[in-house]
């Protein structure tokens, strides 16, 4: 068979090299097209002023129009859900986090953990209750597991949940939780006295805001995800009802199925602020002269991109098959690590060099690259650190458990 002539080809396009685009359906790219439009008319105008005020002053508002659009809860079903693909909601992801991570993970939050264990693991009336207003973006959620002792080894968790008669009395904190203070609910992760012992006895609770002993005091200070709300949960015994108890999650099994649903959003939205810093240093690089030339002349340069746009499109290669394999029911946790692993971290390392390409630019929040850069700090460390992740890999690899 003869290759096809150059001019057959269809031309080679900087902001999709691989064509890429091919893998998607016409459905997919109008899901992408929707929400990229919306994150540059809502978010893209006013994110500077707001990572610089270290608030959103609109997220509430932001919440409901994310939920008219669909994107919360996006790939679960019912209740006011979209029902999308896996592809979707990554797809999703990826444009929302090219705008900043905060806002990425204030969904990720909301559908991939606090809508996912209810829908996975609430009972009917649960489901019924809650839901549809945080599909609708009307009620916000949190999800409590990180304590300020425990945080990689969740399994050690101190917030307990005692049976009082009917009711559960829970006593505890809860660290670094995001949407926290803005949460009308917020899944808690507990141990109780249930099972035998150990991380067999951890349930998830719902707990409405305004529970008499809940508060949920915002960490200031933060110099990363500064679009976004992280909080403290302070329980004191907090009295919920018998039915406040998810009744199908037992263990730590249930928290570490919503986090690998959530990290597998995470593998495609790293890349959407991966895309944010390479754009910016290829604009840069065929603006800014130096030496007479633009400094994309330069051979130093054009390294850095190559570099760059290979292992970006790579990451959103790699998310693709990750998203397949999910929507055919075939992905497992140790890939949903390989992916989180691989894509923050090279996520991380092309905004750093963007941030080179523009020189002192590089460091001003005029341009993208050192916000992405910062919040990719608190993405390369939560829903499971670098280390946990090559810890999960190293133990799928040589079945020897390297934990502890
Ligand atoms: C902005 C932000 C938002 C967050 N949102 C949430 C949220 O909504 N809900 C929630 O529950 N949590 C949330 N987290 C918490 C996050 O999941 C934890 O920070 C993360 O799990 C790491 O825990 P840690 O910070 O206690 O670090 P530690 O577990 O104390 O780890 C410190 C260092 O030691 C390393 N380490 C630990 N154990 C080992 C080992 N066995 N071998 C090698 N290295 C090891 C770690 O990899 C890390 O480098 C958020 C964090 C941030 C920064």
């Amino acid at each position: 068979m003869s290759a096809p002539s150059a001019a057959k080809l269809p031309p080679f396009d900087p902001r999709d090299p691989l064509g890429l685009d091919d893998l998607l359906a016409p459905e997919d790219l109008a899901i992408r097209d929707t929400v990229r439009a919306w994150a540059a008319d809502r978010v893209l105008p006013h994110i500077a002023e707001w990572y610089e005020r270290g608030e959103v002053p609109v997220l509430r508002e932001l919440a409901r129009e994310l939920g008219a659009l669909g994107a919360l809860g996006m790939s679960l079903t019912g209740y006011g859900c979209a029902g999308a693909t896996a592809v979707q909601y990554g797809l999703a992801c990826l444009e929302l986090e090219a705008a900043d991570s905060g806002i990425r993970s204030l969904v990720s939050v909301q559908g991939s953990l606090a809508m996912y264990a209810i829908h996975r693991y609430g009972f009917e009336e649960q489901k019924q209750r809650w839901l549809p207003g945080m599909a609708a973006g009307e009620t916000i959620g949190c999800f409590g597991l990180t304590e300020p002792d425990h945080g990689s080894d969740p399994a050690g968790m101190r917030t307990y949940a005692k049976r009082d008669g009917a009711d559960w009395v829970l006593n505890g904190r809860k660290m670094w939780i995001t949407n926290g203070s803005l949460a009308g609910v917020a899944v808690v992760w507990a141990r109780t006295d249930d099972a035998d012992g150990g991380s067999g006895g951890i349930r998830g609770f719902l707990v409405p805001a305004g529970t008499p002993g809940f508060t949920a005091p915002d960490i200031k200070h933060k110099w990363s995800l500064r679009a976004s709300v992280t909080s403290e949960l302070v329980l004191d015994d907090v009295r919920l009802p018998a039915d406040a108890v998810l009744p199908g999650a037992v263990g730590l099994r249930g928290p570490l199925s919503c986090l690998s649903h959530a990290r597998y959003g995470i593998v495609w939205g790293s890349m959407g602020a991966a895309r944010a810093g390479f754009e910016a240093a290829l604009r840069y690089a065929t603006s800014r002269e130096q030496f007479g030339r633009p400094i994309g002349g330069f051979q130093l340069t054009q390294a850095k991109l190559a570099d760059m746009a290979v292992e970006l499109h790579k990451g959103i290669l790699l998310a693709h098959h990750l998203g397949r394999r999910m929507d055919a029911g075939r992905l497992r946790a140790e890939q949903v690590s390989f992916g989180k692993l691989n894509n923050v971290r090279e996520a991380i390392e092309i905004c750093r060099t963007a941030r080179t390409v523009l020189g002192a630019n590089g460091i001003s929040l005029e341009y993208p690259v050192m916000r992405h850069a910062t919040n990719l700090e608190s993405v390369l460390t939560y829903e499971g650190t670098v280390e946990m992740h090559q810890l999960v890999l190293g133990k799928a690899l040589t079945g020897l458990d390297a934990f502890r």
